[in-house]
């Protein structure tokens, strides 16, 4: 007899928004369909025709969070996400694939007109607004450019036009918030796509589930990318 936990449905953690919209050909590659969206559904908790999987739609910068501690079996996040993520949980997850899905670029922006290339020789200083931390701290200790960094959760390109900072780091897909905000992209940090995610223990424990759900996501991510 197996005890109950092997019997629960697969628990794969995912945001609404890209994420979820270009998670649903991977799953239907898988051989599952989903048939409420998180849009119009409240519900957070999501059958699947399948009854070994469910989903759960949680933040984009949570889907770590509840995969390390093991309350989903598994997720998919950028990585933006995963690199912020490890700053502060090192060594947590376990990260088998790269789905090639939301893409996007983690960019500096600055005002038209703003003087990028002359307000970051050596040892200049930098007043710069972003959500991602980490990643902005990296790429400019890289560059020999100190900054003074200011966490913000949202709404970043707003931060120049104000004057709370010279730069931003955000993701960029198309460039078009960009523009109508009058701002322009001057350097590329670093590619974005999304990942799965596996908590170690259900990795170990749950594979005979796991596994082809695994296999199948590999297979058609390649297929994409
Ligand atoms: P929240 O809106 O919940 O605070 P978020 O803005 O990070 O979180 P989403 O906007 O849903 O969440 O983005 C989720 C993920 O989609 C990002 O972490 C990133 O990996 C990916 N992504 C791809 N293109 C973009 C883009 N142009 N803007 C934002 N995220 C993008
Ligand atoms: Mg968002």
């Amino acid at each position: 007899m197996s005890p109950a936990s092997l019997d629960k449905p697969l628990t794969l953690a995912l945001s609404k928004g890209r994420i979820f919209d270009e998670t649903m050909p991977l799953l239907a590659a898988a051989g599952v369909e989903v048939a409420e969206s998180p849009e119009s559904s409240r519900k957070l908790i999501l059958p699947t025709s399948s009854p070994d999987l469910q989903l759960i739609i949680v933040r984009a910068s949570d889907v770590p969070t509840y995969v390390q501690y093991g309350a989903a079996d598994f997720g998919i996040a950028g990585k933006d996400v995963l690199y912020e993520h490890a700053a502060q949980h090192p060594g947590g997850l376990y990260q088998p694939i790269d789905l090639n899905i939301a893409r996007c670029r983690l960019c500096v922006a600055v005002r038209r007109g703003f003087d990028y290339e002359a307000a970051v020789h050596q040892g200049s200083r930098l007043r710069v607004a972003t959500k991602y931390v980490q990643a902005a701290r990296e790429h400019f200790a890289a560059k020999g450019v100190y900054v003074d960094i200011i966490k913000l959760y949202g709404s970043m390109e707003l931060a120049p036009l104000v004057g709370l900072a010279d730069a931003i780091v955000d993701l960029v897909s198309t460039g078009g918030t960009l523009k109508a905000n009058n701002l322009v992209a001057v350097e590329e940090v670093a590619q974005i796509s999304s990942r799965l995610i596996v908590n170690q223990a259900s990795l170990k424990t749950r594979a005979a589930k796991l596994q082809p759900l695994l296999d199948a996501f590999a297979q058609a991510s390649q297929a994409q990318a």
